[in-house]
């Protein structure tokens, strides 16, 4: 436990902190503990186990004080898309589960953030609309190889690649060739590559008719498109030296070249989703395309070996992929899971889908926490994020993780009121939000920060 210099005494230099808040369970890095968190200029300047002097909130008895929740997979599709989602209808639902910090992803917005123009416009367009800190990631498509550097100067946090169809004519797959370059490029800049890893050859050789039938779904996006694609990433970091991220793993059968990657010591870290995790192909009714995907949520036994992954550390972190589509969309075509768009919202149920599920595995919450905070700002970046220590940005958040909730899709936040959690029981509750130190009303007006990498240098 880390603290300021005591004060001298108690004369005119002894600030008080802005804010204190006290509770029996604070979740620090180590553990958690009881502990006072003095809060001052927006930042944790001291942890405590004795009381500090200042404003103080108790929490209650059936609260813990967690940091503030880091999802760096979200979709906000604003400008464009913007009837898909948009950052303020985005950062309230965040900020209505304790989300203090999101990173955009590059597409399906209109630009796609491919260019510094592109990243320009969005950043303009969320100034005033981020309820909670917003950073972005840059794009890595054909077009913008060998010109990614200003877009890394520019501060966005990475680069997302596909290695199949994205689902956007306007953001285009990289072929091996350009997988390859775009690592030569990374290894060179210093950055990190992102890459929604399923190879374009295996669906093709596995295309099935559409109609409702998930298992024939999941059949057209088979484990190999994703163990092919992975295997192909690790070969160009080995030869590289690129730092490079799995996106949204949704096949087990890739963890154990995951696992030999990382014992070789290639840097390379893998996310899985809320979804993936909490739900299982089982469960998916006939034509019920709000659980479709890409990669497919898969069978009951893939899911017990990806807990298992996240338990050995070889998936690293977990992130909502919140990936909103119009209703309309999302239920054209009357459920034909080849036809609806492909992407689940999950943004204001993930943690607590998470929490629920590695509480009923009997996994405490500081692992998930180090998923989907601590974790999720390091692989980013963004080490003033996702912990409670001395330094760090005070984005707190009062959780009952014993008090559970039904979700109603209705009741969401997100702009399109189509979950596939709905109706799940789940626990984990934000009884209060603080960010940079004061409390959050996700219905007051925006005042969340656009966080940018070089400012974190
Ligand atoms: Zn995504």
């Amino acid at each position: 436990m880390s603290t300021e210099p005591a004060p001298r005494g108690r004369g005119d230099d002894a600030r008080a902190f802005d804010a204190v808040l006290h509770a029996a369970s604070v979740y620090l890095p180590e553990g958690p503990a009881e502990a006072w968190v003095g809060i001052r200029d927006g930042v944790i300047a001291a942890v405590s186990a004795t009381p500090l002097d200042g404003p103080t909130t108790e929490l209650g008895a059936d609260e813990v004080l967690i940091p503030g929740i880091v999802d760096t997979h979200v979709h906000v599709n604003e400008p464009g898309r913007t009837e898909w989602e948009g950052f303020l209808s985005a950062t309230r639902a965040a900020a209505a589960t304790g989300v203090t910090t999101i990173i955009d992803m590059p597409l399906n917005s209109v630009p796609t953030t491919i260019t510094l123009e592109a990243l320009h416009i969005k950043r303009e367009v969320a100034a005033d609309q981020a309820v909670v800190d917003v950073g972005f990631w840059g794009g890595a498509v054909p077009e913008n190889l060998g010109s990614l550097a200003e877009l890394w100067d520019a501060g966005v946090y990475g680069f997302k690649c596909f290695l199949a169809p994205s689902g956007i004519d306007e953001f285009g797959h990289l072929d091996p060739d350009q997988l390859n370059a775009a690592l030569d490029e990374i290894a060179d800049l210093e950055a990190l590559l992102i890459v929604h890893a399923e190879d374009p050859g295996v669906l093709d050789a596995n295309v099935r008719d559409g109609g409702t039938d998930y298992r024939s779904f999941v059949e057209s996006r088979p484990d190999a498109a994703e163990t092919t694609a992975i295997q192909r990433v690790i070969d160009g970091v080995r030869r590289t030296g690129a730092r490079a991220h799995i996106l949204h793993l949704s096949s087990a059968a890739a963890v154990p070249m995951l696992a030999a990657a990382k014992a070789e010591g290639l840097p390379i870290t893998v996310e899985t989703c809320p979804h993936y995790l909490t739900i299982a192909e089982e469960d998916v009714p006939a034509g019920a395309t709000q659980f479709k995907c890409c990669p497919p949520i898969r069978d009951d036994a893939n899911r017990d070996a990806l807990w298992q992954a996240l338990d050995d550390g070889v998936i690293d972190v977990v992130v909502t992929d919140h990936s909103p589509s119009t209703a309309e969309l999302k239920f054209a075509h009357g459920g034909d899971f080849q036809r609806a768009w492909g992407g689940i919202a999950g943004l204001q149920t993930g943690f607590s889908a998470v929490w629920t599920e590695a509480r009923r595995r009997g996994l405490p919450l500081d692992r998930v926490l180090q998923w989907m905070s601590r974790g999720t700002a390091d692989l980013v970046g963004l080490t003033a994020k996702g912990r409670i220590a001395v330094g760090a940005d005070a984005d707190l958040v009062a959780l009952a993780p014993d008090d559970a909730f039904d979700v109603h899709a209705a009741e969401l936040r997100h702009k399109n009121k189509v979950s596939a959690f709905d109706g799940r029981h789940l626990h984990g509750v934000a009884r209060r939000v603080w960010l940079a130190g004061e409390p959050l009303d996700a219905d007051a007006t925006p005042r969340g920060g656009l966080l940018s990498r070089a400012q974190e240098l």
